[in-house]
Parts: structure tokens; C-alpha cells; sequence
């Protein structure tokens, strides 16, 4: 028997969540059966869509349950296995949630070599949001030499990532963060202009910066960038949408003019691409590819990234409620144990 602390939805949040929304156990796990693995979670990722799974709302996946485990993503150290393809002490990659300790199927991890990238990238750079960019921007945005990209919460691990992609596609890429510390980061990085969405003539600022109109979209957020945004979409601009933050925390329909009739009427006359996508649409197709290009690029320097490491699992829900309101700078992941 091995004790495992978990945090576990408490009720469902109306508006933004709060630190009421989740609740503190410790329960007793069994030893691993046949096939199973006993893991020590070493990082828990947080991730945007889990305020979506806080929801009951339909969506592409099923909502925790009311006393469930929070879902997520986790680097883990093997403690016990029952499995022959899965040594014991070896680290994985697995989805255990956001939990001490987990009893997993063995076919359920992917073995990380903590020689090859610090694990804990295999949340961000090298893992979902790092595929979520290259498939975003290999399936639907397609940028070519000379086009201009632009993308927004641009310092986390998927815009970053979509940015700098971009660019060593050929692109001119503008980024676009809260504050001047991610602005400043952002230049760092090398998009060719960094903007700030909080400044008050920031739709005016993006208009300056793009004079030959935007070609790709990377739609990240949504809200007052994307109407920043929209009416400079060129002719052929395509739009992979990846997300809506900007709206996550927003319950029911707001009240306000009817902007669906100029929205497809730009998609009309503009011949734009507006394509939604899940990443794990594309993760049988490209993977493989994603692993090895982005591995590169990572290793030489390329491809830079930006972890923002919280202490304990009992800050998480404190990270993920800030993460949703911009306070993180980074990928944010939750060090659970050494
Ligand atoms: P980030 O680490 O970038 O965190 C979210 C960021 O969003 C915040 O730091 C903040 O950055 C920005 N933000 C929050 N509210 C607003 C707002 N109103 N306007 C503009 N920016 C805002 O997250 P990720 O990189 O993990 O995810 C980015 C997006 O990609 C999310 O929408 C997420 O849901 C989506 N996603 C989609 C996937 C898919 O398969 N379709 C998979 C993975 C992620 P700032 O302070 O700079 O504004």
C-alpha cells in the first residue's frame, strides 16, 4: 500500500475558478496488478483545457466527475512494475492527473531518456504544446517564406512555439503577450515585432505593424485580439483555431451586437481558411516527425522555451487559476517531487 495525495474537484466552477472549486485527499493505493506500473508523479502539467473538463458542458472530451481526480498530464518515476516493458526507476511520461503516486497500465507511458531534453519538457516544448504548434501550423496554417504569422499568449509553450516555427519557415512573425516583462521576452525569442494586447491602442499598434496584412492567424485566445486582428486578414489567410481563452472563464452568452454576420462575411469575401483542430487529430500522423524535428530544434538552439516551475502540489490550483488570468510566464508545470 502506498499513501497519494490528490486534488479532486470539489464543485464546478461559475465565472473563474476558485481555490473552493478543488479539495485535498489522501487515499491508500493498491500495489500494481499484472501489466500495471506504480508511479511517483516527479511534474504535473497545467494546461488551458483543464477549466474546460471543470465544466459540465459538452465538449470532445468527458468533464471530471464531482470528486474526481484532476486530469493531467505527468512526468513520473517508476517505483514498481509489473509490466516487462517498463523498468523500474526509469522516468515516463504518463497521465496520472494531479496526484502524489498513480497505479497505471504499462501501455499507457512513453519512456523519456533524461539524457536526450529535461524531462519536464516532455509537458511543454516536446509534448502536447509543442505538437499542438507544429501540427497547428504544418496541417492548416501553412506559413510560406515572406508571409506574416501572428500569435498571441505568444510566450507561453504553444504561441512561443508557433512563433518561432514560423520563422525558421521564413515568416515575418509578430507576437503578442500581457505586460512589457513578456513583451521584452518576446524580442528575445526574435519574432520580428512584439506587441502588447493590454496597451489601449493596441488594435492601432497591430495595424502599424503589419502594413502587408496578416497571412496566418494562430488563433491562441480569441476577445479583443482576434477583433484586432480579423479585419486585417489578407486575402487566403488562414486561421488554424487552437483556442479561446480569452472566453474560457466566461459562463452562458454575453450580451453585446451580433458580430456573426461580419465575421463569415469576411471569411467570404477574404477566401480565408478558419479550420478548428484538437491536437490529437493529427498525433498518429505526426508525431514521429514532431519528435525528431522539434528535438532538433530544440538541441540546437533553435527553438528556445520558458518553463515557469510552482513548488508542491498543493499549489497547483493556485497556478491554474493565475494561468488562466495571464499571471504565469512560461510553461507552467507543478514539481512535485525531486
Ligand atoms: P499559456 O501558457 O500561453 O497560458 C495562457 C495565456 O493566455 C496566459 O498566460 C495569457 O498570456 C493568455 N491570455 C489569457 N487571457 C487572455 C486574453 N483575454 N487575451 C489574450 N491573452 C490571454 O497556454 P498554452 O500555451 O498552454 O495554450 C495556449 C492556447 O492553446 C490556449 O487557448 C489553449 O487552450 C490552447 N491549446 C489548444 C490545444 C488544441 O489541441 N487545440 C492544445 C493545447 C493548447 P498573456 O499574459 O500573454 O496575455
Amino acid at each position: 500500500m502506498v499513501e497519494s495525495t490528490r486534488i479532486v474537484l470539489a464543485s464546478r466552477p461559475v465565472g473563474a475558478p476558485t481555490p473552493e472549486n478543488f479539495r485535498t485527499e489522501t487515499v491508500e493505493l493498491p500495489g500494481p496488478g499484472e501489466g500495471e506500473v506504480l508511479l511517483r508523479t516527479l511534474y504535473l502539467s497545467l494546461d488551458p483545457y483543464m477549466r474546460g473538463r471543470m465544466s459540465s458542458a459538452k465538449s470532445y472530451a468527458e468533464p471530471v466527475e464531482i470528486g474526481g481526480v484532476m486530469v493531467g498530464a505527468t512526468v513520473a518515476e517508476v517505483l514498481e512494475s509489473r509490466d516487462p516493458s517498463v523498468a523500474k526507476g526509469g522516468v515516463v511520461l504518463a497521465y496520472s492527473g494531479w496526484q502524489t503516486h498513480d497505479v497505471a497500465p504499462a501501455r499507457s507511458l512513453r519512456a523519456l531518456d533524461p539524457a536526450k531534453a529535461p524531462v519536464s519538457t516532455a509537458l511543454g516544448v516536446l509534448g502536447m504544446p509543442g505538437f499542438t504548434a507544429y501540427a497547428g501550423l504544418s496541417k492548416i496554417g501553412r506559413p510560406r517564406p515572406g508571409e506574416t504569422l501572428v500569435v498571441a499568449a505568444a510566450t507561453g509553450p504553444v504561441g512561443s512555439a508557433v512563433g518561432q516555427i514560423a520563422k525558421i519557415k521564413g515568416a515575418r512573425t509578430v507576437g503578442i503577450a500581457g505586460g512589457p516583462r513578456k513583451v521584452a521576452y518576446l524580442n528575445e525569442l526574435g519574432f520580428d515585432v512584439a506587441l502588447d494586447h493590454r496597451a489601449p491602442d493596441f488594435a492601432d499598434q497591430l495595424a502599424a505593424a503589419v502594413p502587408g496584412g496578416i497571412d496566418v492567424y494562430f488563433e491562441n485566445v480569441g476577445g479583443a485580439v482576434a477583433d484586432a486582428v480579423y479585419p486585417l486578414l489578407n486575402t487566403y489567410a488562414r486561421v488554424p483555431v487552437c483556442g479561446l481563452i480569452a472566453d474560457y472563464n466566461v459562463s452562458g452568452v454575453q450580451e453585446g451586437p451580433d458580430r456573426l454576420p461580419a465575421f463569415y462575411g469576411r471569411i467570404l469575401t477574404k477566401s480565408l481558411t478558419v479550420r478548428g483542430f484538437i491536437q490529437t487529430e493529427f498525433v498518429r500522423e505526426l508525431y514521429p516527425d514532431f519528435l525528431r524535428e522539434m528535438g532538433e530544434w530544440v538541441a540546437d538552439g533553435r527553438v528556445r522555451y520558458r518553463e515557469d516551475v510552482v513548488h508542491g502540489l498543493a499549489a497547483a490550483p493556485e497556478a491554474f487559476i493565475g494561468m488562466l488570468e495571464g499571471r504565469n510566464f512560461g510553461k507552467v508545470v507543478v514539481k512535485v517531487a525531486d
